[in-house]
């Protein structure tokens, strides 16, 4: 089925839903670790029951190639979801920690609880896994969840949509589908947290939503991701993995390398390389490749055809616009005002810009908002020490790009305007926690030295 628009939840049913889910939450309290097992795996089988529906629905939306749709979208779910089945025990145990001498009989504890009913708000980019895999971590903390998928990408909404209302009670896990209002909508009702992820402008809008509710909030947002290759790069390498990280889901990718910051002396030696791995990986005109995804509408299209004359086209540049196709093209003599190089791209035009020492290279990046994500290649330790050490990112990798993401032993986020929190592996379980510290005292013994004019003794009780 081809659908030409989005499905739209009325606003009288998402009350309705919300309502549901508090109640239900205020009744039954935070789940049991063992209902919160049963519907992971619940997850997890519907998700496979589901996969060749959700690849097609990829597939009809972004052109998804079905290969790449498994490893960055349904393969993260299932490696999320066996991850956190393997250590929620631990992480929801309460910790037992040190309590100060003076405080002598009592002992401390740190519980993690549930914040209540979370509200998951997804872009389109990776539209089946950034809806999902939040809401793995909200249910393993024991929140109950409400998703907002993106519409930009319809055929994923209406089957995540479907497969959750086929696998959950809506009191524990539920849809709401729809665009902006919706989204809205949703964001005047009292969730306990929230968690987006999208644009740093819209970002900006759900931030101050939550702040009429004091809602507490994860934002994981986008920006400019620099890709710096220093001198001494393993050149034919580095562009692998460059074209690798750019040109996943076309560009699209809130982490993909915005643009090459490369040494002066080594540039003219790049270049021919990451031509090379561009034709290696999509053929010589991946405009018409079905291995190359397209570009999601129509005014994302025409966003990214006016930053071709930002620059010098070096390479590229086919354009399919009947199938929304924009072949890989790399920019060269690019001016940092260009408006290619102060939006984010999120698309596979990549300008190619220089530097004469490393000092330079830190200076252009703090020169701009924090990065979401930062990629250095480099042999040297001394280089690496002075980027890590001194530019501020979300996270990144050093010689390679995106899989810094694909970990669930790394926390996920950014800083600064690309973003607050972090989650994946444990830090999802610990982002939909609220950890509540507990003394508990004696009541064998009662020390008075604290009370207003008593005198120093211990009194047996
Ligand atoms: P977007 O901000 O336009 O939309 C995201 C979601 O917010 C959608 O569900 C949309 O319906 C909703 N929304 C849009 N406008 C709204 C408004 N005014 N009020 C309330 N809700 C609104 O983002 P997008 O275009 O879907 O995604 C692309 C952006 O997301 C890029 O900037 C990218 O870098 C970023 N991104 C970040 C990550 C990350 O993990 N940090 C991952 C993917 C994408």
């Amino acid at each position: 089925m081809i659908l030409n628009s989005m499905n739209e939840t009325p606003a009288g049913e998402i009350s309705a839903i919300v309502k549901r889910q508090k109640e239900w939450f205020a009744s039954e309290g935070p789940l049991a670790l063992e209902a919160r097992v049963e519907l992971l795996r619940k997850l997890k089988s519907a998700i496979k029951t589901n996969e060749q529906v959700l690849l097609e629905a990829l597939r009809l939306d972004l052109n998804k190639h079905v290969d790449e749709a498994f490893t960055t979208e349904i393969g993260i779910l299932y490696q999320e979801i066996n991850h956190t089945l393997k250590h929620l025990k631990k992480w929801a145990k309460p910790k037992r920690v040190k309590t100060p001498f003076i405080f002598i009989g009592a002992k401390s504890r740190i519980i993690p609880e549930p914040y209540g009913t979370a509200l998951i708000i997804a872009p389109w980019n990776y539209p089946v896994q950034l809806a999902l895999a939040p809401a793995i971590g909200a249910i393993a903390a024991g929140n109950t969840v409400v998703i907002k998928p993106s519409e930009l990408t319809p055929h994923v909404a209406v089957t995540v949509a479907k497969l959750i209302r086929e696998t959950f009670d809506p009191r524990a896990v539920a849809v709401v589908e729809g665009g902006i209002e919706s989204s809205q909508t949703l964001l005047s009702e009292p969730f306990d947290y929230i968690f987006f992820t999208g644009s740093v402008a819209v970002g900006r809008t759900i931030m101050a939503a939550a702040a009429k509710q004091l809602i507490p909030v994860t934002l994981e947002l986008g920006g400019k991701s620099p890709c710096i290759v220093h001198e001494d790069a393993n050149l034919k390498l580095a562009a692998r993995r460059i074209i690798y990280g750019k040109l996943t889901n076309a560009g699209q990718t809130c982490v993909a390398p915005d643009y090459i910051l490369v040494h002066e002396r080594v540039k003219d030696a790049l270049i021919p390389e990451l031509i090379a791995a561009i034709e290696q990986y999509y053929g010589q005109d991946p405009a018409n490749s079905d291995r190359f995804g397209k570009i999601v509408n129509e005014r994302h299209f025409k966003r990214l055809t006016a930053y071709l004359t930002n620059g010098r086209i070096r390479y590229g540049c086919k354009l399919n616009e009947a199938a929304l196709k924009i072949g890989p093209t790399l920019l060269e003599d690019v001016a940092w005002d260009e408006p290619v190089m102060e939006d984010e791209i999120f698309g596979p035009i990549l300008p190619i810009m220089t530097y004469s020492s490393i000092e330079e290279a830190v200076k252009l990046v703090n020169g701009r908002p924090k990065p979401l994500a930062l990629y250095l290649f480099t042999e040297s330790r001394e280089a690496e020490e002075k980027v890590l050490g001194r530019i501020s990112f979300g996270g990144g990798c050093v010689n390679d790009t995106l899989l810094h993401l694909g970990t669930p032993y790394l926390p996920f986020g950014g800083v600064g305007e690309s973003g607050i929190g972090s989650y994946h592996g444990e830090s999802s379980f610990q982002t939909f926690s609220h950890y509540k510290s507990v003394l508990k005292q004696t009541t064998r013994f009662d020390l008075p030295l604290r009370y207003p004019a008593e005198k120093s003794r211990i009194e047996m009780l």
